[in-house]
C-alpha cells in the first residue's frame, strides 16, 4: 500500500508512531522521475524494513544551473504507479516550504574539505552543499534505522557516509548496484532527454569504464584514462572529467596500491545532458 504525506509535520508524526510500534523504516531520498534504479532501492528497502518511505522532492538547493532545475521531470501520478503493489511505502512529497521553512539559503556550510573540490563538486559548485543541506533536513524528518542510496552517484554516496559520521547519525547507509539500460548506460531521470540513437551510444560510456578496468593492472592509470578519454570523443562523446580516485578520499590515485578501493568516475556531455558514471577497478564499496 502506498500512503502519501505532503507535510513535514505529517510524516515526521507517522515515523514517531511507527518507532512506537517497533517497525523499522528505510528511507528512500529521490528526486522523482522514478525509473528501475530508483525502483532497486525501494525493493533492497522492502527486503529489510517493515515500512519504506520515498521522498520525492526536486532540490532548488543542489542545482547550480537554473535551466535545469527547470528542465527537472516532474510526475508524481506516474512515479505514484510505479510504487504500487511493490509494499508498504510512505511516500513523503513536500512543497519546498515544507523543507526550507526559513528559506533555502545555507545557514551554516558543511566543511567538506577536499570530498566537494574533486570532479563533480569542481564542475558544479555549491552542489554538495545543496545535497548536504537537504539531506540533513530530511532525516531530521525521516530518522529511519536505514538510508539507500545509489553508486551511481558515488561521490554523493562518499559525502553522505562522511556526514553520517560527522552528524553522528544512528542511520546506517547502504548503498545499492547501478542500474543499466540495455545499452550499458547507467539510468538516470536525464536519460528521457537524449534522442534514441544518441541514448544507445551513450552505452560506450559504461564499455570504455570497463575496459579501462579489464586493464587496470597491466597499464598506469595516467595512460588508460589518456586513451579512454580519445575513445570516448571519437564516438562523439564529450567528457567533462575521466578520474580514478581512492573511495573514501576521492584523491587521485596512481598507482592503484593493493588491497585499496579505488574506482573510475566520469561525466560525459551528451546533446546538451550531462551524465555520470563510475565501476569500481579495485577493493569494495564500505558503507557507513
Ligand atoms: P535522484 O532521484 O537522481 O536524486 O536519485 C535518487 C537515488 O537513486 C540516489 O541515491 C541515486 O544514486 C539513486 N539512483 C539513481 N539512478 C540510479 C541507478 N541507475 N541505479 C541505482 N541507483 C540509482
Amino acid at each position: 500500500m502506498v500512503t502519501i504525506f505532503r507535510t513535514a509535520e505529517d510524516m515526521a508524526s507517522a515515523m514517531v508512531r511507527w518507532a512506537k510500534e517497533n517497525k523499522t523504516t528505510g528511507f528512500v531520498p529521490t528526486m522523482g522521475a522514478l525509473h528501475e534504479g530508483h525502483i532497486s532501492l525501494v525493493q533492497a528497502s522492502l527486503k529489510e524494513n517493515d515500512i519504506t518511505v520515498l521522498s520525492v522532492f526536486v532540490n532548488p538547493t543542489q542545482f547550480n544551473d537554473a535551466s535545469d532545475l527547470e528542465k527537472y521531470p516532474r510526475n508524481l501520478e506516474k512515479d505514484l504507479a510505479l510504487l504500487k503493489n511493490l509494499g508498504e511505502i510512505a511516500v513523503f512529497a513536500p512543497e519546498i516550504q515544507e523543507i526550507y521553512p526559513q528559506g533555502t539559503e545555507l545557514q551554516q556550510p558543511a566543511d567538506l574539505g577536499f570530498l566537494e573540490k574533486t570532479m563533480e563538486g569542481k564542475h558544479r559548485p555549491g552542489h554538495f552543499q545543496g545535497v548536504v543541506q537537504v539531506v540533513n533536513r530530511l532525516l531530521n524528518i525521516v530518522p529511519a534505522s536505514k538510508l539507500y542510496m545509489g553508486q551511481k552517484d558515488f561521490q554523493q554516496f562518499t559525502i553522505i557516509r562522511f556526514m553520517l559520521t560527522v552528524w553522528n547519525s544512528p542511520t546506517q547507509l547502504v548503498v545499492c548496484p547501478v542500474i543499466r539500460e540495455e545499452s550499458g548506460l547507467a539510468m538516470s531521470s536525464r536519460n528521457e532527454r537524449l534522442s534514441g540513437e544518441a541514448r544507445k551510444n551513450a552505452g560506450e560510456i559504461f564499455r570504455v569504464l570497463q575496459w579501462i578496468r579489464s586493464r587496470i593492472h597491466q597499464n598506469s592509470p595516467e595512460n588508460l584514462l589518456l586513451e579512454a578519454w580519445k575513445m570516448l570523443e571519437a564516438q562523439s562523446l564529450s567528457p567533462e572529467y575521466l578520474e580514478i580516485v581512492d573511495c573514501t578520499t576521492l584523491q587521485p590515485v596512481n598507482p592503484i596500491e593493493e588491497g585499496s578501493c579505488a574506482v573510475v568516475c566520469i561525466a560525459v556531455w551528451v546533446e546538451g545532458v550531462r551524465l555520470i558514471d563510475n565501476v569500481v577497478l579495485s577493493g569494495k564499496l564500505l558503507p557507513a
